[in-house]
């Protein structure tokens, strides 16, 4: 289903807009000089999206200032229990708020916090949590359930409407990778609100990729989803380069170099773990979103990999450079990495 356009700043979501990218900081947010440069480096990586919790007033005024600094970021106030901070978040500036509207202490609240959303064209996140569901809801579905998740949401966004408010997006994030997939798809026939994706605490780098590479992959393959985030205990930038690249990986968006590399063999006689490490790393700066092979032999090298546009197939104690699968150079072991980066510069270039 085509989803309803919403604006964040300078980014919109929904329709047929770009999935855009998000990531929360993990800076304390009344540390104005951290938390820049952290929105900063999150931007750098490809940030689309900027969330910040506001759990104090303290939060609150270091906000303020960090709008001030950094006015074209769109930044989204994360505020949980007090709808007075949501309030203010957005008389500060916030481009979106993300709320749980079943912890905000009632409805007359969440009314006030609809009135100055509304009053302000700042759309609100309905963000339903499987750790934080109405126990009503628990009991009626007989514990915590993707149909109870959808119901939750569901009902909050009825309850939105109801009050002439329809700038929605929606999130209903587990831990769970099937109940996520399941409350996703589900959600998506009944709505047509924008779907912000994500699993929640996925966990630590290596097991929160892999878990968010599964749940939000699966739902954008289906064609699910307006914007993601993923969700990992490391530096929030792992989660923007996770993110872009099960982008890439779908071949939804493109953002930077695509790197193709053999798993090696018994037939490999070159470090390749070592090669592949180093142009990993020389690649880090290179925006044009180009496809660079790396393979550890010339059986399987510009074969398998002809429609790199820059490659090296490895012999021993060297490595044969091709652009798109026509051989150009060969080079000794030790200088596959900066020859490959040569090669991409001329490419580059070629293609401006
Ligand atoms: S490209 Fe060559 S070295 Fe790499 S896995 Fe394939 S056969 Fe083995």
């Amino acid at each position: 289903m085509r989803t309803k356009e919403v604006r964040i700043g300078k980014v919109k979501i929904g329709g047929d807009n770009p999935i855009a990218v998000q990531s929360m900081t993990s800076t304390l947010t009344h540390d104005v000089k951290s938390t820049v440069g952290q929105i900063e480096r999150l931007v750098n990586a490809g940030c689309e999206i900027v969330r910040v919790a506001i759990p104090t007033w303290k939060d609150l005024r270091a906000f303020k200032e960090i709008r001030k600094i950094l006015p074209d970021v769109p930044l989204v106030a994360d505020i949980h229990f007090n709808h007075k901070l949501a309030i203010a978040a957005i008389e500060s500036g916030a481009d979106k708020i993300r709320i749980n509207p079943g912890n905000i202490g009632g409805r007359e609240r969440v009314n006030e916090i609809i009135k100055v959303a509304k009053e302000h064209n700042v759309p609100i996140r309905i963000g339903v949590n499987s750790g934080s569901l109405e126990l009503d809801l628990i009991d009626k579905h007989g514990g915590v359930t993707a149909e109870a998740m959808v119901e939750s949401a569901l009902k909050w966004v009825k309850y939105f409407e109801d009050q002439d408010f329809t700038d929605i997006v929606i999130s209903v994030k587990s831990a769970s990778v099937p109940m996520t997939i399941k409350a996703y798809r589900e959600l998506s026939r009944k709505t047509h609100y924008p779907l912000h994706l994500g699993v929640t605490e996925a966990g630590p780098q290596y097991m929160g990729i892999i878990k968010s590479a599964i749940g939000i992959g699966t739902l954008l393959a289906d064609g699910i989803g307006d914007t993601i985030r993923v969700s990992l205990t490391a530096d929030p930038v792992e989660e923007v380069r996770a993110a872009w690249e099960i982008l890439k990986a779908l071949e939804i968006r493109a953002r930077g170099p695509m790197l193709i590399s053999c798993p090696t063999c018994g037939r490999t006689r070159v470090n390749l773990l070592k090669i592949v490490g180093e142009v990993e790393k020389l690649l880090q700066d290179v925006k044009l979103p180009i496809k660079v092979a790396v393979m550890g032999c010339e059986v399987n090298g510009p074969g398998e990999a002809k429609d790199a546009d820059i490659g090296v197939a490895a012999e021993p104690g060297r490595g044969v450079i091709f652009r798109k699968g026509k051989i150009i150079r060969k080079v000794k072991e030790e200088e596959i990495p900066q020859a490959l980066l040569e090669e991409i510069k001329k490419f580059s270039e070629d293609q401006s």
